[in-house]
């Protein structure tokens, strides 16, 4: 048995795969990856095929960047894990200084977790408990948007609405108020209805939370700027917190540092994961303001009552600092505009390709529709295996095939990339007997 075969023999005995059923498991073929660099996946023998999901959307300045690998191996030395409780060491404290000179204006306080559920977890948790023992306790709802995604643990659950992911846990959740999906792209009355379940329910609202700019799980679905600057407005009017879930969106992937610069606003809590360690350790952090932070002065029961063992772990620290400095020593987002032109222009053109439908983009972020929306879609699949024998790992959602390159990607590697998607998507949707 070659080696890869006997991986491929232990995975299936043994690994529970996310998102895939039992069955599935041991049917669909197994992608091998023995080492990877930049965009590329490769395999024992050799082959190279581009990542284009980003091993799930984290990886933005490809893999094995030399800076990075160096930065583990000097923190490794020193220190791989301390307690964040009644101790500190430099990585945590000066990325937490670094994390708040570059986010939206007014975010002072960084809480850290191991991943992207968890810094949304930390933020409800954050603005349940600030108004609790703030005098609002009535304060116990949230808001948010259809289709919205926050991640796999119970609360961030809760607030998504990603139904083909959440429907069998509904009986463990907790009731999210959010206005009926979007139709045909229009998103104003989307927030006009969530703007008027916050006019109606403002004493009862602890928070609403949405991903700015682009919603990832529900499909890539973008919604324009001038509405998350309103919905900031609409927040402060009712004095309650806007909890912007930047853990895809955040570190550039659409373009500037944070979605939020998109409408030039500051929420009261960010979370960032994914791309904030370049997608190479766990590690998340979640923003809060100073309001928010002094809501939690006083004895010991007004302390937060949350932690993690890996809070603020050392490595994932160094690591989300190296990748801070390699933005800015590599112009990181500046270079990233040419080629998400790039991106934007060619994913416009695959229109041409009969059956596709609804191209868009942001920064580096593109995707199209090839058939009936929703996550069960099959097409996206038959595109996806096309786009393996041609070279690229593409991992549809649904019928929503996407590419999340990282940001400093070669252009000739992006143009190949570009080639892969056109064919695959060609292949299935024209040529198909
Ligand atoms: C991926 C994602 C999460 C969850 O992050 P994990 O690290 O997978 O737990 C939360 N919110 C958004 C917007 C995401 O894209």
């Amino acid at each position: 048995m070659s080696s890869d075969d006997e991986l491929i023999a232990l995975d299936r005995a043994h690994v529970w795969r996310p998102y895939t059923s039992s069955d599935d498991h041991e049917k669909r073929s197994l992608l091998v990856v023995a080492r990877a660099e930049g965009p590329w996946l490769i395999t024992g023998d050799g082959r190279r095929v581009l990542d284009a999901s980003g091993s799930w959307w984290c990886n933005n300045l490809g893999h094995g960047h030399p800076r990075l690998r160096a930065a583990i191996a000097r923190q490794s030395e020193r220190m791989m894990h301390c307690t964040l409780a009644a101790a500190t060491h430099e990585p945590a404290a000066r990325l937490a200084a670094e994390l708040v000179a570059i986010a939206p204006n007014g975010l002072t306080r960084v809480f850290y977790s191991d991943n992207g559920s968890t810094a949304v977890e930390v933020a409800l948790k954050i603005a349940f408990q600030y108004w609790q023992q703030n005098g609002r306790p009535e304060r116990k709802h949230f808001l948010a948007l259809p289709g919205g995604y926050h991640g796999d643990t119970l609360g961030a659950m809760s607030a998504g609405d990603v139904d083909e992911f959440t429907s069998v846990f509904r009986p463990l959740l907790f009731g999210v108020r959010r206005p009926p999906d979007v139709v045909n792209h229009q998103w104003e009355p989307v927030f006009e209805r969530l703007f008027a379940l916050l006019r109606e329910g403002a004493d009862q609202i602890a928070g609403v939370i949405v991903e700015p700019m682009v919603q990832g799980a529900a499909g890539m679905r973008t919604y324009p700027a001038d509405l998350l600057a309103a919905l900031r407005e609409e927040t402060k009017r009712a004095d309650t917190f806007l909890i912007a879930d930047e853990v895809f969106t955040g570190l550039g992937r659409t373009g500037p540092l944070w979605a939020c610069d998109h409408a030039g606003i500051t929420p009261d809590l960010l979370c960032t994961a994914k791309g904030l360690s370049g997608g190479v350790l766990p590690f998340a952090a979640t923003l809060a303001t100073d309001r928010i932070y002094d809501g939690f002065r006083g004895d010991k029961s007004r302390a937060l009552m949350h932690g993690h063992t890996f809070c603020g772990n050392p490595l994932g620290a160094a690591v989300a600092r190296e990748v801070l400095a390699i933005y800015r020593d590599e112009d990181i987002l500046e270079s990233a505009d040419p080629k998400a032109a790039k991106l934007a222009a060619r994913i416009q053109r695959m229109t041409e390709v009969p059956g596709v439908t609804a191209p868009r983009s942001l920064g580096m972020c593109a995707a199209f529709e090839v058939g009936a929306p929703g996550y069960m879609g099959t097409i996206g699949w038959q595109i996806s295996d096309a786009a393996l024998e041609l070279g690229a790992h593409l991992r549809p959602l649904g019928n929503t095939i996407y590419v999340v390159p990282p940001l400093n990607i070669e252009d000739a590697d992006l143009d190949h990339l570009l080639d892969i998607v056109r064919e695959s998507t060609e292949r299935v949707l024209v040529s198909a007997p």
